[in-house]
């Protein structure tokens, strides 16, 4: 007699892309800790304020857009801290706890303090201070162009050297979302606009734009909850590939038109702290930025110690750094998804690799910066930290 074994379940891996690629990029083995751990759910600040900054934009786009908040500035207290304590409570929900020296959580006459300085909530953290900047400065000039908000990616791909019997799936899926900005808003926008014209000073744009066949096209957009990468360096060149992966992805949904270039906004440019200022004059005296800070701007940056206050920069090279133009275009697209593809591949051979027993740290693979292991929760207990053990540092 034969007994009948039941299959195992047919799953697809699913892959984000901003919140397993790239965090897997940034750290595999903090990757590791923070998804498939044993071990409280908790998360790399950067990755809280990834998904907060976002969500807030989100929101607010929203709200512009149904309760006709149409006059910027918006003010804190009243119009955006709403926002924020929405935006909590959806990534509370999901198990995502607030940073406490990033966001003050509590609303007036609450007894709690976390980190803040005294009991006069709300305290407008470092949190605060950039969903701040990044609604006024970018709100008046983006909300007015996106046709569609959150418009969900889907697509499945071949699993990297599937092998029978070892593999999880034959196939996986890769996921994102993204706001879409259509040339018919475009098209009724205000010539003040700011974005219109950054899009007509760049070069690829105006290329693509003269190349079209028919009027319509849409350019994609991300927000990013950091500064602006050094070029050349890793994030630089994943968030290209964020894009142009997304553009793809677009491209296969019917109602989608012709994507010319991605946008992303580094959202940080807008407040500089003092790791982000650190950071900025090594990418300065290096050469390692394409956005160069000049006259005044470059003499403070340069003159700047981090024992001293951070300098207030340009309204206009804030702006300017914190937008970021790429061209999208179908042999840039064909190498993103291969790179995709191989990363992809390494996260399924580490998961293989554990599931065979040899083990966390030997399965997955560290490859942090020092600013990484500083904003980490696990550094206390990883073997490959490269920090010491205080509390986390803002992103
Ligand atoms: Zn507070």
């Amino acid at each position: 007699m034969t007994l009948s074994t039941r299959n195992k379940p047919y799953i697809i891996p699913e892959y984000n892309l901003t919140g397993a690629l790239l965090p897997y990029l940034t750290c595999g083995l903090q990757y590791r800790y923070q998804n498939k751990g044993t071990l409280p759910p908790s998360m790399p600040i950067q990755l809280w304020f990834g998904n907060f900054i976002h969500g807030v934009m989100e929101e607010a786009f929203l709200r512009w857009n149904e309760m006709d908040w149409k006059d910027f500035p918006w003010d804190w207290k009243t119009q955006i801290r709403d926002i924020e304590l929405e935006i909590d409570k959806r990534m509370r929900s999901r198990g995502l706890q607030p940073p406490a020296n990033l966001f003050c959580p509590f609303k007036e006459g609450d007894e709690g303090l976390g980190l803040c300085p005294d009991h006069d909530h709300p305290h407008k953290l470092v949190a605060s201070i950039r969903a701040e900047a990044a609604i006024n400065t970018w709100g008046p000039h983006l909300f007015p162009l996106i046709d569609d908000s959150e418009v969900k990616l889907k697509g499945i791909r071949d699993m990297p050297h599937y092998q029978k019997g070892t593999s999880r799936s034959n196939y996986y899926g890769i996921t994102g979302v993204i706001d879409v900005l259509s040339s018919v808003k475009m098209d009724e926008a205000s010539d003040k606009n700011l974005i219109i014209k950054y899009l007509h000073n760049n070069p690829a744009f105006q290329y693509k734009l003269e190349k079209l066949e028919k009027p319509e096209y849409e350019i994609i957009v991300d927000y990013k909850g950091m500064k602006r990468p050094a070029v050349p360096s890793p994030s630089w060149d994943h968030h290209d590939w964020q894009v142009l992966t997304y553009s793809w992805l677009r491209s296969m949904q019917p109602e989608s038109q012709p994507v010319l270039v991605g946008m992303l906004f580094y959202l940080n440019e807008l407040s500089l702290f003092k790791e982000d200022l650190k950071e900025l004059k090594k990418d300065v005296e290096e050469g390692k930025t394409d956005i160069k800070p000049y006259a005044d701007d470059l003499e403070n940056i340069l003159k700047w110690n981090p024992h001293s206050k951070v300098p207030s920069l340009s309204d206009s090279l804030k702006k300017l750094r914190s937008v970021r133009i790429i061209p999208v275009d179908y042999d840039n697209q064909r190498r993103s998804l291969t790179e995709f593809d191989a990363v992809v591949g390494e996260i399924e051979e580490s998961i293989i690799s554990e599931v065979n027993g040899h083990g966390i740290q030997a399965s997955w693979k560290a490859n942090p910066d020092k600013r990484t292991c500083d904003a980490c929760d696990f550094r206390t207990f990883c073997r490959e930290s490269k920090t010491g053990k205080g509390f986390p540092t803002v992103p």
